[in-house]
């Protein structure tokens, strides 16, 4: 049997794990990423991105590649009975703006939003290990030991100083942690299928019926594919076989036009709403799918479970290098409370497709409000009517660099550590630079120049003022003046 030490043990290789994974190996953080399935994961399921995960993504050096790959919601088409049909759009945007680059979710299947992100682990000399199952494990005060399971029988146990379970709804991890996981059934069943398929085109969500009958056939951006959803009944076995499936369409569609070729994927699944009742238990924790479930209307499984991600991943790599445990209790704290919202957002916009047939999706769906104000993290002496508050987004602004080159603070941002941002000081800056921590002085004679007014607006900034800016592009402390103590405390106890 095999013994493997690491710093990090990533127990599921979806969009969860991959996105930690980036954001460790990014910050040479050694983690070992595994996964019980033999290979990646071929299915269309979680095909939304939403603008906030847009940001996320710029920041992982990916988004683009995601951009390339996939496209635009088209428009809903709802057909009647008399053949004809009603379209609307599938989401409401407003034109991107400085401060929010990303105005419309993107489509792009979940197979390969994860192949673009293993892409980008290779590309930072990483891979996941699959065919590797976790089947139990032990903590002890300074870490904890894993065993693993191949199917040729053979084991391996790893000894890490964290686990992270991103394992999914059944998670294997909360399980033995004997976390609880309280919500309800929605009491309904669905069938989702990626099919190849001709007779319809490749405009719009074409969708047929009401309640339990409907159906909704959606092509599948950056693919010749269309995905199915349907309702099916709770009880009993569903037929999914081929002939099934081209026998189901016929009949809801009442197209005898519509030819199915081939089914690439399918899965039927029962919609429930779960959260965690925690995240952490010592020195495991669990992120994504494994912390909370939900019906699957605004689309927000993947991107909450990659922000997740996006949360931990910061906070384990400046854990591991030296900084207080404590960091780590912030990741519940401000990741639980969002997912708690993000229940309650699906579960209104399932009520209201089912009983108005509403399907519009608006500004709640895109994840650029969600912040941390309420968190031990957020430090700020404004009150609520300020523009920005610590714990909100911190806005991206186009500037331009000190030779007048185009310069957007998102770009500085990327870069993955604490930004201080000094705006028009009077005088020399007080903060040391330290490890992690880059300081930017913005004005006519800085590094920064805000020519376009694009940072005063977003921020409220008035000239002597500061905002401290997390890793993970959050707002951790604003004050008035850089020499106050409460910046200096905060800067004292959060970055090392
Ligand atoms: C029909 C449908 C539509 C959806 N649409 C959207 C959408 O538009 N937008 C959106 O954001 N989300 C959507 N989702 C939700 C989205 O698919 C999930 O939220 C997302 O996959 C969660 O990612 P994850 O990494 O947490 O978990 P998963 O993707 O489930 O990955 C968990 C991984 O852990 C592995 N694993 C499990 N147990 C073990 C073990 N013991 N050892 C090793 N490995 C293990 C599994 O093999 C799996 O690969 C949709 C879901 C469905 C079903």
């Amino acid at each position: 049997m095999d013994t493997i030490n690491t710093d990090i043990l990533i127990c599921g290789a979806g969009a969860a794990g991959l996105t930690l994974a980036i954001e460790l190996a990014r910050r040479h953080v050694d983690f070992m990423l595994v996964d019980k399935i033999d290979g990646p994961f071929s299915g269309s399921r979680g095909k939304g991105i939403q603008p906030r995960t847009l940001e996320i993504f710029e920041a992982m050096g990916v988004v683009d590649r995601m951009v390339a790959a996939g496209g635009a919601y088209p428009p809903q088409r709802k057909y009647r009975a008399d053949g004809g049909y009603d379209e609307q759009p599938s989401t409401e945007g407003l034109a991107p703006s400085p401060a929010e680059p990303y105005n419309l979710p993107l489509m792009l299947p979940q197979y390969l939003t994860e192949g673009i992100l293993r892409d980008r682990l290779a590309e930072l000399g990483h891979a996941p290990r699959f065919g590797q199952e976790l089947t139990g494990f032990e903590q002890h005060a300074d870490g904890v030991t894993a065993r693993l399971a191949r199917a040729d029988g053979t084991t391996t146990t790893v000894r890490a100083r964290y686990l992270v379970g991103a394992d999914g709804g059944r998670s294997f991890v909360r399980k033995a942690l004997a976390i609880d996981f309280p919500g309800e059934s929605m009491k309904m069943r669905a069938m989702v299928a990626d099919l190849s398929l001709t007779g319809l085109d490749r405009g719009a969500w074409h969708r047929w019926g009401d309640g339990p009958g409907q159906i909704s056939l959606c092509p599948l951006m950056g693919t010749d594919l269309f995905q199915l959803q349907m309702p099916v009944p709770l009880e009993g076995d569903i037929d999914t076989s081929d002939a099934a499936l081209a026998a189901v369409i016929a009949a809801r569609t009442g197209r005898a036009d519509i030819a199915l070729h081939a089914v690439h994927w399918r899965s039927v699944y029962e919609m429930s709403s779960r959260l965690a009742d925690r995240y952490r238990v010592g020195r495991v924790f669990i992120a994504g799918d494994a912390a909370h479930v939900h019906p699957p209307t605004g689309g927000q499984g993947l991107n909450t479970s990659v922000q997740d991600a996006w949360n931990l991943g910061w906070k384990l790599a400046a854990v591991v290098d030296g900084a207080p445990d404590a960091l780590l209790d912030t990741y519940e704290a401000e990741r639980r409370e969002v997912a708690a919202a993000m229940l309650g957002l699906a579960g209104k916009l399932l009520e209201a497709a089912r009983t108005r047939g509403d399907l519009r999706r608006g500004r709640e769906t895109q994840q650029l409000d969600l912040g941390y104000r309420t968190s031990p993290l957020a430090c700020d002496a404004r009150g609520d009517d300020a523009i920005v508050r610590a714990g909100d987004r911190a806005p991206d602004a186009p500037c331009r660099g000190a030779a007048g080159q185009p310069l957007r603070l998102f770009t500085l941002l990327a870069a993955g550590g604490w930004t201080l941002l000094r705006y028009e000081p009077d005088g020399a800056g007080v903060v040391a630079p330290r490890k992690g921590l880059r300081i930017v002085t913005v004005g006519m004679d800085g590094e920064l120049r805000d020519d376009g007014g694009h940072l005063r607006t977003a921020y409220g900034f008035a000239p002597g003022e500061v905002a401290l800016i997390r890793p993970d592009g959050y707002i951790g402390a604003l004050a008035s003046d850089e020499r106050g103590p409460a910046l200096n405390t905060y800067i004292a106890n959060s970055l090392i």
